[in-house]
């Protein structure tokens, strides 16, 4: 989608149309999605809202993540992009898109679910960056299973140290390098309101994400840092054609909201630059719902 301007119906904007039936290993490649998520890649404007700042966005080579790098980058921050390294083809595009912003673009293939790589890419962000003053800690895995009689403890773990471990680690490696007037941005979801009985340990690695921010927030406030979380309804991302959702369902995914439709990762991007930028610098520990009116209280 072009730049939105003007009145547009919500109802009628990004796709709308019901998705193919699709499949990939996780974790899954945009690119190769039908159709390709919408990150904002053409339409996202920059205004200076972020401008001389320096980002590390987790697991920012597709979907959500990268809809904040290009945002952040366009609002004129300087990024770092962790990711897998399978995924580099998605990391390598967006990397080609954002050449031009002249900013600066750092790439941090790695796992976080070690607690070694969560403090190397934090310190390769702070150095390459020349500082560091936001964290969108996004990355995230979700594999659908219908009974917990299936769920392994090698699963629980995986998903466990990515979804929640991998933040306490990021953060508490960041902190000493934060000054005064950072901003932390994690990305939780509705399943910690509303979880979905295929979900079992997704939706509680969210319901913690969430304590996570608020507790984290109450406590860095006295630094000035403030910690905010963003908590999506169903957004269309390769999170959810590699296992996240059961393929039969993906073809009605995010119809049954009231706006009828899945969010695209480009309708996250304008709530992640608020909570970064100094707009938002009465807002900590608060959870802001993009839901498609599923609502998150
Ligand atoms: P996505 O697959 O495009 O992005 C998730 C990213 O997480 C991947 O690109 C990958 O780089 C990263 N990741 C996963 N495991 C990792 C690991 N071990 N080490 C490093 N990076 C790793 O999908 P998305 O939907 O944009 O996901 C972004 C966040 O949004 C996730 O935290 C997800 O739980 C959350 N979320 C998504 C939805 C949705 O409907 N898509 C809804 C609510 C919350
Ligand atoms: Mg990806």
């Amino acid at each position: 989608m072009k730049e939105k301007k003007g009145l547009i119906n919500p109802l009628d904007m990004y796709y709308t149309g019901g998705y193919e039936r699709q499949t990939q290993e996780a974790p899954g490649i945009q690119g190769r999605m039908k159709p390709v998520p919408d990150c904002g890649e053409e339409s996202y404007v920059g205004h200076g809202r972020l401008e001389g700042r320096k980002a590390l966005i987790t697991g920012g080579d597709s979907g959500i993540g990268r809809a904040v790098a290009i945002a952040y980058c366009r609002e004129g921050a300087d990024i770092a992009i962790n990711y897998l390294p399978e995924e580099q083809s998605d990391a390598e595009t967006l990397a080609k898109l954002l050449e031009k912003e002249g900013r600066k673009i750092v790439l941090l293939p790695g796992d976080v679910s070690e607690e070694q790589v969560c403090n190397e890419i934090v310190k390769k962000a702070y150095e390459e960056l020349g500082g560091l003053d936001i964290m969108a800690l996004n990355a995230g895995m979700q594999i659908a299973l219908k009974d917990i009689a299936d769920l392994t403890t090698q699963q629980l773990r995986k998903v466990y140290e990515t979804n929640i471990f991998s933040m306490y680690w990021t953060v508490k490696a960041a902190l000493p390098f934060m000054p005064a007037g950072s901003s932390i941005v994690t990305t939780s979801s509705i399943q910690a309101y509303q979880p979905s009985k295929d979900l079992l340990d997704y939706a509680g690695t969210k319901a913690a994400v969430i304590a996570f921010t608020r507790a984290l927030a109450k406590q860095v406030a006295e630094k000035g840092i403030r910690v905010n979380s963003v908590s999506p309804g169903p957004i269309w991302t390769a999170l959810e054609v590699s296992g996240g959702q059961f393929p039969d369902k993906l073809p009605e995914f995010g119809q049954s909201t009231p706006l009828k439709r899945a969010g695209q990762p480009a309708e996250l991007a304008g709530v992640y630059v608020f909570l970064a930028s100094n707009e938002s610098s009465y807002v900590t520990a608060e959870v802001y719902g993009v839901t498609g009116g599923e609502h998150t209280t």
